[in-house]
């Protein structure tokens, strides 16, 4: 499997993290802030949905 790094990345330093939770099985993570602007995928369950709509506060 390729290591796929993105040479953006690094100079992306104003990203912060943010809870969510699975609004399937109830699983708890983090996420970046710009995931909020899209749909995120449970690790536990595979369910997909919009982060900002599962934020935990
Ligand atoms: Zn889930």
């Amino acid at each position: 499997m390729a290591d796929q790094h993105c040479p953006g990345f690094e100079s992306n330093k104003t990203l912060s993290e943010v809870k969510v939770k699975c609004p399937e099985c109830g699983k708890e993570w983090a996420v970046f802030s710009d995931e909020l602007e899209k749909k995120v995928k449970c690790s536990a369950c595979k369910a997909s949905f919009d982060a900002k709509t599962c934020k935990v506060n």
